[in-house]
């Protein structure tokens, strides 16, 4: 077993390298691993540093889903409960969207403690990536569309850790409050 610093930073790595060249959705087409520092960072905060793992699934989350990593690379490489927690968080990509975000909302509540903190944290980051300061009415609508399902997401995930839920509902009142 890794050590805490070890497991975190070769996750980091691993996400960056799998992650490398491609963009996230939303505000200034950042680079993909700002998403992926930024949920990790949530978990960590969340957590105040006490589970190294979770931490690490937060680096990870999107790998299986958008690169060729598998659950077996991640469970050799750094834990089962790794590979797990990232595999909790993988949506089938064979299934069009509208299916993928149902299930997510019908499976929110059936997924591990650890699991439902990173959903938070993933859509905390999401819906701060999509609020603009002058939005375009596409913008607007994306941003609105996206809330209103997220919140049908997080309300099977909350509870875990009060300080999450928190951060998720104030990100929440931001973007609602631009008209
Ligand atoms: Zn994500």
């Amino acid at each position: 077993m890794l050590s805490a610093l070890r497991l975190i930073s070769e996750a980091a790595e691993l996400a960056a390298r799998r992650h490398n060249g491609m963009a996230r959705k939303g505000r200034g087409s950042e680079p993909y691993v700002n998403h992926l520092a930024e949920v990790a960072n949530l978990l960590a905060t969340a957590t105040d540093g006490a589970d190294a793992e979770l931490v690490a699934a937060g680096w990870l989350h999107d790998t299986i889903e958008d690169t060729d990593t598998t659950r077996e690379e991640l469970a050799q490489k750094f834990s089962e409960r790794v590979a797990s927690l990232v595999v909790e968080c993988t949506d089938d990509m064979s299934l069009p969207k509208a299916e993928r975000r149902r299930l997510q909302i019908v499976d929110a509540p059936k997924k591990s403690a650890g699991a439902k903190l990173i959903k938070i944290a993933d859509k905390i980051s999401n819906i701060r990536a999509r609020i603009h300061s002058d939005p375009t009415p596409d913008q607007h609508a994306d941003l609105t569309d996206y809330v209103d399902w997220a919140e049908k997401v997080v309300a099977g995930c909350r509870g875990g850790i009060a300080e999450l839920d928190r951060v998720f509902d104030d990100t929440v009142k931001l973007a609602r409050s631009f008209p």
